[in-house]
């Protein structure tokens, strides 16, 4: 089946209602063992791969870039084709941990520091009892380092949460897709340290205002200059619209 996909700087994002994504896409793959590469996509990762012409090409490799992020979700607006909606990653890695526990389905979880990971590990488990938990390893490793891969591979999990900040988690899973024979494969940036705890996530009114973004800010100065990217990219669209 072909879907509507709506192009932001060169960026295909897949344009359609998160319920649909399970339904159509995600599901049925995970029920005959497929395969599947996701990018969830917020602005910084857009100006990264109009930046970076081998990141462009890495996210170009994945079946699904998905619209993460209010400011790919305003951008697309005011180009004229706006997304019907906005699919966090976060979101979408805490739903499905929630089918693949239904499913009997198991999931690796790589990335973030050693405690960050395992407070993650151990908060999963507290929600998610009858969840098989395949493995998990943090994420301070070389990505050239094969054990690591090995590691993944043998565990044989149904789906692969790569929790290394981007690019270097796009990076890890497209240099070793190849290697495997199933699984869902998505970045899912800071989403662990949320879970654990380590950092918070807005208040659901503040995403409702669109204005994650600035409660990351204020939890996480250090990332100033990770918003101006969210600043540039307005700036870029509203070029192109104009
Ligand atoms: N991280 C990692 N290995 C690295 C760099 C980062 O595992 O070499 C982890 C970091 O600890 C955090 C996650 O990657 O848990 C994402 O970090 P960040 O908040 O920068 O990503 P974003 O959500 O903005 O993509």
């Amino acid at each position: 089946m072909s879907y509507n996909h709506v192009n932001i700087m060169d960026v295909s994002f897949l344009n359609i209602e998160r319920e649909k994504l399970y339904q159509e896409i995600i599901y049925p793959s995970l029920e005959k063992q497929g395969k599947q590469f996701f990018v969830t996509a917020n602005p910084e990762i857009v100006m990264l791969a109009n930046e970076e012409p081998s990141y462009k090409a890495i996210v170009k490799q994945a079946d699904y870039v998905l619209p993460d992020g209010a400011g790919i979700v305003i951008g697309s607006k005011i180009l004229g084709d706006p997304v019907v909606e906005r699919i966090p990653g976060f979101e979408v890695m805490t739903h499905l941990i929630g089918y693949a526990e239904e499913n009997a389905l198991s999931c690796y979880f790589l990335g973030a520091h050693q405690e960050v990971i395992e407070s993650f590990v151990a908060r999963i488990k507290t929600l998610h009892p009858n969840l098989k938990i395949a493995g998990h390893h943090n994420g301070f490793f070389d990505l050239d380092d094969s054990s690591i891969v090995d590691h993944v591979k043998k565990s044989k999990p149904d789906l692969v949460f790569v929790a290394l900040g981007s690019p270097r988690q796009e990076q890890w899973i497209t240099k070793y897709y190849d290697q495997f024979d199933k699984g869902l494969f998505m970045g899912v940036g800071g989403s662990f340290d949320v879970v654990a705890g380590k950092v918070k996530r807005a208040p659901e009114s503040w995403i409702k205002l669109n204005l994650e973004w600035l409660y990351r800010l204020l939890q996480q100065p250090f990332r100033w200059k990770r918003i101006l990217k969210v600043f540039q990219f307005m700036i870029h669209v509203i070029i192109k619209k104009y």
